[in-house]
C-alpha cells in the first residue's frame, strides 16, 4: 500500500499512533485527539509532515502522491457535512492552516473560506440570504489567498479597502454595504491579476492544491530555515497542513461564536472564562466589532449548548492536563469545537492552576513541574508589573534592551546624587543615565528603575540591577541625554528632571507618564511548587551575590551557595572606595601595601557575612577583575575632591587617570593580569577570604571558600596566581593555627582558555564559565557598546536574540563543550559551573544541563527560574 499521507479527523485514523505531534503537527494532533475522544470537531483532515518532507525532496511528484488521498478525504468530509466542495447549490468551504510539531510563529498564515468563486458565492447568498456576509467572506478569501499563496502583499488589498471606506464615508469595515463589498471583491480580483499576471483561480480544487503546496513551500523558505537554525529546531520533517470545513456562527440568532479558557487565565480560578457573540464569525470576537457577552450568559440563552460546553471543556482539561484555550462555534444550535491549545496565563494563575490540578488528581507533581508552569511565569511572580500593559501603548517613547525585568515608575533624575536627594524627600525616581558606573550605585539603589542610553545586557547597570531585582532598561540609544542641562530628548520631545516616566524592564519599553503597577503576591503555592521542582532537577543552582542582603535574598529563593562574588562590587560604598583609590594612586609598592591594609578589614567583614549566611554551601569569591581606571573619578570636580581627601595634588589624580586610560579596556589591564602584575592585591584579597573563613569556622559554622581567578587565557597565568594564593593561605593557616578545606579554580571566559582547558585543568579544582566575556570575545561584540547595533540586529533578524541575553549555543556553547571535554579528560572530577548572566536564562540553563555542568549561578531573583528550567530539562530526558 502507498504511504498514508492524509489523516482524517477520525478516531480510526490515528488511534495507537504515539507521536501524533511529529506526524500531524501541534494543531493537527490536537484536532485528531479531540475527534478521538469524541468531541464535535468540524470534519476535516491533516496532511502529514511526512508528505511535506516528500514534497521538499521531489516537488510536483510529492503533490501527485498526495492528490488522490486529498480527494478521498474531501469526499469523506462532504459526506459528513452533506455539502460538496465547489458545488453551485450547497458548497463546502475549507480553512487551510499550517502546523509544525513545534510552533514557528510567522512561518505561514491561514487561508479561510477556500472554495469560493462566482457560482459558490451565488449559492451561499441564496442559502444565507445575506449577500453582505458572503462578499465579506469573498474579499477576505481573495486577500488571504493572494497574500499567503501568491505573495501579493496584504497592504495592496488594504489600501483598496481604505480608499473605498473613504469614498463611502464608512468609519469601519462593518459600515460597508453588500454592494460596496461586492465592488471591493472585484477590485481585489483585479489587484490579484495585476500582481500575479494571471486571473484568480476559479476552480476550488486548484485553490486547494495551490494552498497546500504554498504551506509546504513555506517550510523551505529562508525565513523558516533561519528561524529553525537560530532556535536549534532540528529533526522535524516539515509542517503539516490542516484542511478543515468551515462552520458559521453567523447563520442567524441560533448561531454564535466564542472563545473561552477552561479556567481564569488571570488568577487561575477554576471557572469558565470567556465570551461569545450571537450571529457572528470568529474574527468578530477578536476584532471587537461588537461587544461580546460573558460566557455565563449563554447558560440562559442556550442552556443545552452551555451544558455541552461545560462537559466538553472538562473533558479537554482531563485529556490535555492543562488549562485550555478553546474556540467554538454554534451553527444553528449545533456546537463545534474548532481548536484547542494550552491557555496562556499569568504567573500567579499558572502557579494556582498547577497546585489545584495536583489537588484535583488531574496531574502528578512531576507532570505539574514538567508542563504547567513556565520559567517566564516565575519571572512575573517575582517582580512588580504594570496593571494594564495595553493602556500605556500610545505613550511608549522608545525601546531599549530588557535588561532587568519588572516595572518601574518615577520622576526623571539624571545624577545618582540627585536621585538620593529626591529619594530622601520620599519621591519615587527613575535614574536616566548615559551609562552607569560604580560611583552611581547609591542613586541606583534608591531608584525605582534605571534606564541607560548605552551599554548592553551585561553592562554595569544591567548586572547590578538584576542582582537587586530592580527594573532596568539598558542601551536605549533613542534617548538623547543632556545630563548637564537636566533634560532628555526622545521622539522629538523633551523631558526634564522631575517629569514622570515609566519603564518596562521585561519588554525594554520606556514610557511617558505615570502608570499604575501591581505587586504580585507570592502565595503558599509558590513554596509548594518549588518543593516539587527541587525533586526533579540535577543541576545545582547558586546565586551571584556580593552583599549580605543579596545573599540573604538568594537563600530565601533557595540558592545552593554563591557561584560568583564580584569582589569589586564591595567597593561601591564611599568609605571603602577611598582606600581602594588610594591603593590605585600609590606610587610605591610600600604605599600600595599600606593602602591595601586599609581595604582588608572591609573585605574580611563582607566575606564573614557571606560565609555565615551561606554556611554549609560553597561561596565562590572572584579576585579583582575590572580595569583599575573604572574606580577613578572622571569629572574634574570629583577628581578635586579625591585629591583633597587624599592630600595629594589634583594633577597626580589626573596623571593616573591618563596613565590608566585604555582604548579597549575590556581587552586591557584587567582580570588576572592585575593580580599577576600586582600580586599584593591578590594577597590582600586571599588573606581577607581565609581570615574570614577561619573566623566563621571558629564560630561553629561551616564555610566553604572557593577562590576564583578571572580572565585566564594561559595556564601560566593561573599557575602564577595559584602560587600566590596558596602561599598566602598557608601563611594565614600558620598564623591562626587552624586549617580549612578550599578550592582554587579558573574562570573560562577567554576563548583560548576553552581551547586549552586540558592544560588549565591541571591547576584548577573547578571551572566557571564567564559567558559574558566569553560571548564578547567569541563574537567580537563589545559588551558595553553592542547596544548601538544589537537591537537592530535582532529587529532585522540577523540574530534572533542578543547573545548576551540568550547563550549562543552553536558558537559559544561549542567552546564550552570543548572546555568541558578537555577539562574533564585531565580531571574527571572537575567541578564545572557557569556564572555569566546566562546562568539564569531558561534556554541557556537547559543547555547547561545537557552538556553536564554541575551548577549554574545567577542573580538571586532568577534562582527559582533557573531551578525550574533545570528540572524541566531533566524531565525532558528520555
Ligand atoms: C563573565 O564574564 O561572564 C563574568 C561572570 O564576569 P563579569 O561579568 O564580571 O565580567
Ligand atoms: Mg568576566
Amino acid at each position: 500500500m502507498d504511504t498514508q499521507y492524509v489523516y482524517r479527523f477520525s478516531p480510526a485514523q490515528t488511534d495507537g499512533n504515539k507521536d501524533l505531534k511529529a506526524l500531524l503537527g501541534g494543531k493537527g494532533a490536537n484536532l485528531a485527539e479531540m475527534s478521538r475522544i469524541g468531541l464535535p470537531v468540524p470534519p476535516g483532515f491533516t496532511i502529514s509532515t511526512e508528505a511535506c518532507a516528500r514534497y521538499q525532496n521531489s516537488g510536483t511528484e510529492g503533490m501527485a502522491a498526495i492528490e488522490p488521498q486529498v480527494r478521498e478525504a474531501v469526499a469523506f468530509v462532504e459526506q459528513q457535512r452533506k455539502q460538496r466542495f465547489g458545488d453551485p447549490q450547497n458548497p463546502l468551504l475549507f480553512s487551510v492552516r499550517s502546523g509544525a510539531a513545534i510552533s514557528m510563529p510567522g512561518m505561514m498564515d491561514t487561508v479561510l473560506n477556500l472554495g469560493l468563486n462566482e457560482p459558490t458565492v451565488a449559492a451561499l447568498q441564496r442559502s444565507t440570504g445575506n449577500p453582505r456576509f458572503v462578499y465579506d467572506l469573498y474579499r477576505r478569501f481573495i486577500d488571504m489567498f493572494g497574500d499567503v499563496v501568491m505573495g501579493v502583499k496584504h497592504e495592496l488589498f488594504e489600501a483598496a479597502l481604505v480608499q473605498l471606506k473613504l469614498e463611502e464615508g464608512a468609519a469601519q469595515d462593518t459600515d460597508l454595504s453588500a454592494d460596496a463589498l461586492q465592488h471591493l471583491s472585484t477590485q481585489y480580483l483585479e489587484i490579484y491579476q495585476a500582481h500575479t499576471g494571471e486571473p484568480f483561480p476559479a476552480d476550488p480544487w486548484d485553490q486547494l492544491f495551490r494552498a497546500i503546496e504554498a504551506v509546504f513551500r513555506s517550510w523551505g523558505n529562508e525565513r523558516a530555515i533561519k528561524y529553525r537554525r537560530i532556535n536549534q529546531i532540528t529533526g522535524l520533517l516539515g509542517t503539516a497542513v490542516n484542511v478543515q470545513s468551515m462552520v458559521y456562527g453567523n447563520r442567524g440568532p441560533n448561531s454564535a461564536t466564542g472563545v473561552l479558557f477552561t479556567r481564569n487565565p488571570a488568577n487561575g480560578e477554576n471557572k469558565l472564562f470567556g465570551e461569545y457573540l450571537v450571529n457572528a464569525q470568529g474574527e468578530d470576537v477578536v476584532a471587537g466589532i461588537r461587544t461580546p457577552s460573558p460566557i455565563e450568559d449563554l447558560r440562559q440563552i442556550q442552556p443545552e449548548c452551555y451544558g455541552q460546553i461545560e462537559a466538553q471543556t472538562d473533558q479537554l482539561e482531563r485529556h490535555f492536563k492543562c488549562i485550555q484555550d478553546i474556540e467554538f462555534t454554534i451553527e444553528e444550535g449545533e456546537l463545534f469545537i474548532l481548536q484547542t491549545r494550552t491557555g496562556k496565563r499569568t504567573g500567579p494563575a499558572a502557579m494556582r492552576i498547577a497546585c489545584a490540578m495536583v489537588d484535583e488528581g488531574l496531574v502528578s507533581p512531576k507532570e505539574a513541574v514538567a508542563h504547567l508552569v513556565e520559567p517566564e511565569h516565575l519571572n512575573q511572580m517575582l517582580h512588580p508589573t504594570f496593571a494594564d500593559e495595553a493602556a500605556y501603548q500610545p505613550q511608549v517613547l522608545a525601546l531599549g534592551l530588557p535588561a532587568s525585568p519588572g516595572a518601574a515608575v518615577g520622576r526623571i533624575v539624571f545624577e545618582a546624587d540627585e536621585a538620593e536627594l529626591w529619594a530622601e524627600r520620599g519621591e519615587a525616581v527613575v535614574l536616566v543615565r548615559q551609562e552607569t558606573s560604580p560611583d552611581d550605585v547609591g542613586g541606583m539603589h534608591v531608584a525605582q528603575g534605571i534606564v541607560t542610553a548605552r551599554g548592553g545586557m551585561t553592562s554595569h547597570a544591567a548586572v547590578v540591577a538584576r542582582g537587586w531585582g530592580k527594573c532596568c532598561v539598558a542601551g536605549c540609544g533613542a534617548l538623547k541625554i543632556h545630563a548637564d542641562a537636566k533634560r532628555v530628548e526622545v521622539k522629538g520631545r523633551t523631558f526634564t528632571e522631575g517629569d514622570w516616566i515609566s519603564l518596562n524592564g521585561t519588554t525594554g519599553e520606556v514610557i511617558e507618564g505615570r502608570h499604575p503597577l501591581k505587586i504580585p503576591e507570592i502565595s503558599g503555592d509558590f513554596a509548594r511548587f518549588m518543593g516539587w521542582v527541587d525533586q526533579y532537577r540535577r543541576l545545582k543552582v547558586r546565586a551571584n551575590a556580593e552583599t549580605p542582603t543579596e545573599a540573604q535574598k538568594a537563600l530565601e529563593f533557595g540558592a545552593q551557595g554563591i557561584g560568583l562574588c564580584r569582589t569589586e562590587h564591595m567597593f561601591f560604598q564611599e568609605e571603602r572606595l577611598l582606600p581602594f583609590r588610594e591603593m590605585i594612586l600609590a606610587e610605591s609598592l610600600e604605599d600600595r601595601k599600606m593602602a591595601l591594609e586599609k581595604v582588608l578589614p572591609y573585605q574580611r567583614e563582607d566575606f564573614e557575612a557571606l560565609f555565615r549566611i551561606m554556611t554549609g554551601q560553597p561561596v565562590t569569591i572572584r579576585l579583582l577583575d575590572p580595569p583599575l581606571h573604572e574606580f577613578l573619578p572622571k569629572v574634574l570636580e570629583d577628581q578635586e575632591r579625591l585629591a583633597q581627601d587624599l592630600g595629594i595634588p589634583v594633577e597626580r589624580v589626573q596623571a593616573e587617570v591618563e596613565a590608566l586610560s585604555e582604548n579597549n579596556p575590556m581587552l586591557g589591564f584587567r582580570g588576572c593580569r592585575l593580580g599577576n602584575i600586582y600580586p599584593e592585591i591578590t594577597q590582600m584579597q586571599v588573606r581577607a577570604i581565609f581570615e574570614a573563613a577561619l573566623q566563621v569556622q571558629s564560630e561553629g559554622l561551616r564555610p566553604e571558600p572557593e577562590v576564583m581567578v578571572p580572565l585566564v587565557g594561559d595556564r601560566s597565568e593561573l599557575d602564577a596566581q595559584r602560587g600566590v594564593i596558596q602561599e598566602t593561605i598557608e601563611a594565614v593557616f600558620k598564623e591562626r593555627g587552624q586549617r580549612i578545606d578550599y578550592r582554587i579554580g579558573s574562570m573560562i571566559e577567554v576563548p583560548r582558555a576553552a581551547i586549552l582547558a586540558g592544560e588549565i585543568a591541571e591547576q584548577a579544582d573547578f571551572f566557571s564559565f564567564g559567558t559574558n566575556d566569553l560571548t564578547q570575545m567569541t563574537f567580537g561584540f563589545s559588551r558595553d557598546d553592542a547596544g548601538t547595533f544589537l537591537p537592530q540586529y535582532v529587529e532585522r533578524k540577523l540574530l534572533l536574540s542578543s547573545p548576551f541575553d540568550v547563550l549562543d549555543q552553536r558558537g559559544v556553547g561549542q567552546l564550552m563543550q570543548m572546555a568541558i571535554e578537555r577539562g574533564r579528560a585531565t580531571k574527571p572530577q572537575l567541578q564545572i559551573g557557569i556564572c555569566g548572566e546566562h546562568g539564569g536564562e531558561p534556554n541557556s540553563v537547559a543547555f547547561c544541563h545537557r552538556v553536564g555542568l554541575d551548577y549554574v549561578s545567577c542573580s538571586p531573583y532568577r534562582v527559582p527560574i533557573a531551578k525550574l528550567a533545570a528540572a524541566q530539562a531533566a524531565l525532558k530526558e528520555p
